[in-house]
């Protein structure tokens, strides 16, 4: 079966959020240009992303916009949330799910990370689901009993939703941190992860989901990264904020 097609998502987080934004925008839309073989998403604070949706639109771009979190509720009382169809309403195609940052700063659990990934979907959002060990699991050799737990929580949402729901599977160690997973380390993960689906919900929706690697990608390592068989795409943080960088990652994947 041929590879799933990539996707290299770009994760701002709590920047560029103003005139910045939209010239990371317009930047990351110029050297998307041609990339027609993947699929680019950026993913800017809230503040941005209705004007940054017009902006990719004038530059006739094919890059999509994902929110960075969302609240699982449609309305109501729940001060300083936004919902699926606010996100919708902006500009956004896609939603981040469970960053690590929201489950380790903020407490996210893996059942609000999945009331989370079914309001996306409800929501006509296409949710990426992150999941990832800290350092101390992955010394106590806990990997696969954490991503599993994780996968689980969520595992049967994919079987009525194949291919629209994308995991990333973001090492906590390695994100932010300048420490890449090695080629062979995150390939074992991966693969195992794509094993797990194919034993929880069938081996259809385990051929079909994106697996992305997330944790300090950049254009020096991204060849190597997705060359591998189970790893479909990246989330990028640091690297997302500077055209050229998250440029030569997409150059990458189109290239292979
Ligand atoms: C991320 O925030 O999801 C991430 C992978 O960050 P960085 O690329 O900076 O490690």
């Amino acid at each position: 079966m041929s590879k799933r097609t990539y996707l290299i998502a770009g994760n701002w987080k709590l920047n560029a959020g103003a005139q910045d934004g939209l010239d990371l925008a317009q930047g990351i839309a110029d050297v998307a240009k041609g990339a027609s073989n993947v699929d680019v998403v950026i993913s800017p604070p809230l503040t941005v992303i209705a004007a940054i949706a017009a902006t990719i639109e004038d530059a006739e771009s094919d890059v999509e916009i994902a929110g960075q979190n969302l609240y699982p509720k449609s309305s109501g009382a729940f001060t300083g949330e936004i919902s699926a169809a606010m996100l919708k309403s902006a500009g956004a195609s896609w939603v981040l799910v469970g960053h690590s940052e929201r489950r380790q700063l903020f407490g996210e659990t893996n059942t609000q990370v999945r009331e989370k990934i079914e309001a996306a979907v409800a929501g006509e959002l296409r949710p990426i689901a992150c999941i990832g060990e800290s350092l101390e699991e992955r010394e106590a050799n806990k990997t696969l009993e954490v991503v599993f737990e994780q996968v689980d929580a969520f595992a049967d949402l994919l079987k009525e939703n194949p291919g629209n729901i994308v995991i990333a599977y973001e090492p906590v160690w390695a994100i932010g941190t300048g420490k890449v997973a090695s080629p062979e380390q995150a390939q074992e993960v991966h693969a195992a992860i794509r094993g797990r689906l194919a034993e929880k919900v069938s081996a259809e929706v385990a051929e079909k989901t994106r697996i992305l690697y997330g944790g300090s990608v950049k254009g020096e390592n991204a060849t190597e990264l997705l060359g591998c068989a189970d790893i479909d795409g990246a989330l990028v943080g640091g690297a997302s904020l500077k055209p050229e960088g998250f440029g030569q990652i997409i150059a990458a994947a189109q290239k292979l």
